[in-house]
């Protein structure tokens, strides 16, 4: 178990100036393009045949480039969507998908996977979002799916409500969710950023799922991400609009006094939100993928978090398991104080 430190890392101009603005030749002519070219007039503007001539090139520092991150504008190409991983709770449903409009984050939490996933720490947008949300309608037309509700998680290896200042893609999706039936999106974020949207009204078919953490966590590993209060207030404006809010404690940290700080921090969150409004939470310890991870690892992180004991399961790196059943017990137990246990979501 881990002994927990602050690290003093500054929020200030988290608003990326991005220096650079790579765009592909097949990027050129589509609006969000153009509202960006705009925005970003001060970019040096560099064209490029595809995206992964640049995100993808050898020897970049991930770290160094999320310092000052540069924007790459891409045309995606098929596939759109992706079966999510055994890493998400309800992993098993069927229908249930993730999707891409954007790649890398804005905030740099020291647990987050894209530091393994990406060799670049700068960010792709693409920019024919249209063709997204054409793919999702295929999909719910598909034989087998027919029937069924389609989950699509929009905000997976980004965090999109965080740049909705910037790019206003949250927004177009709720609004093509809205109408589209038998489309659940899940929106995840740890954005403060609700007002972007609050003008939005609230759809069944969009959940916003905030993640949370204790303040000491996510002082400590959380990096720019706004301070749990910021979130919080973000929660339950959304909620009391009528939102559908998903709360993820995810991942759990198992740091020094975990079931004390957790227990608090539980009791404290529910103090503040209404859990009757409440969709469900979702939960489960640290984990990554095994490439991921050793990727990370090779780079010699400064972060504790890359040098505790685990264990490899099926190509993914965790807690042992007796350890990490352990403690979603004991916090089951701790959440089922304040929510019914069937709202209660866990990894284990
Ligand atoms: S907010 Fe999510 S996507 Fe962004 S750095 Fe943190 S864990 Fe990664």
């Amino acid at each position: 178990m881990k002994e927990i430190k602050y690290l003093k890392r500054s929020v200030k101009n988290l608003q990326p100036k991005f220096s650079h603005l790579y765009i592909e030749n097949e990027a050129y002519g589509y609006s969000l393009s153009k509202t960006i070219l705009r925005k970003f007039s001060n970019s040096s503007i560099i064209d490029i045949k595809h995206y992964k001539d640049v995100f993808n090139r050898s020897g970049q520092d991930f770290q160094t480039q999320k310092k000052s991150m540069n924007l790459i504008l891409a045309k995606k190409t098929p596939p759109f969507l992706y079966p999510v991983t055994d890493m998400v709770q309800g992993h098993h449903m069927p229908g249930f998908f993730y999707t891409t409009p954007m790649l890398n984050c804005l905030y740099n939490c020291e647990y987050c996977f894209l530091q393994g996933m990406y060799p670049s720490g700068n960010i792709v947008l693409f920019v024919n979002q249209d063709d997204f949300q054409k793919a999702v309608k295929v999909k719910l037309n598909q034989n087998n799916l027919s029937k069924e509700v389609v989950t699509v998680s929009i905000s997976y290896n980004t965090d999109l409500l965080a740049m909705e200042n910037l790019f206003p893609i949250t927004k177009n999706w709720i609004e093509f969710a809205s109408k589209t039936r038998k489309l659940i999106i899940e929106i995840r974020t740890k954005s403060s950023n609700y007002g972007f949207i609050k003008s939005v009204v609230p759809s069944d078919n969009v959940v916003l799922s905030w993640t949370i953490s204790p303040e000491v966590v996510s002082k400590s590993y959380e990096h720019l991400a706004p301070p749990l209060h910021q979130r919080i207030s973000a929660i339950k404006s959304a909620m009391d609009k009528g939102w559908k809010v998903r709360l993820c404690f995810d991942p759990i940290m198992n740091i020094e006094n975990w079931e004390k700080i957790y227990s608090e921090f539980f009791m404290h969150i529910f103090q503040t939100l209404n859990t009757k409004n409440l969709y469900d939470v979702t939960m489960g310890t640290f984990r990554m993928n095994k490439d991921y991870f050793n990727r990370i690892n090779r780079r010699n992180p400064e972060s504790d978090i890359y040098y505790s004991e685990y264990v490899n399961e099926k190509n993914t790196v965790a807690l042992p398991k007796n350890i990490r059943s352990h403690i979603m017990e004991k916090l089951k137990q701790e959440l089922s104080k304040y929510i019914v246990p069937k709202k209660i979501l866990v990894w284990d």
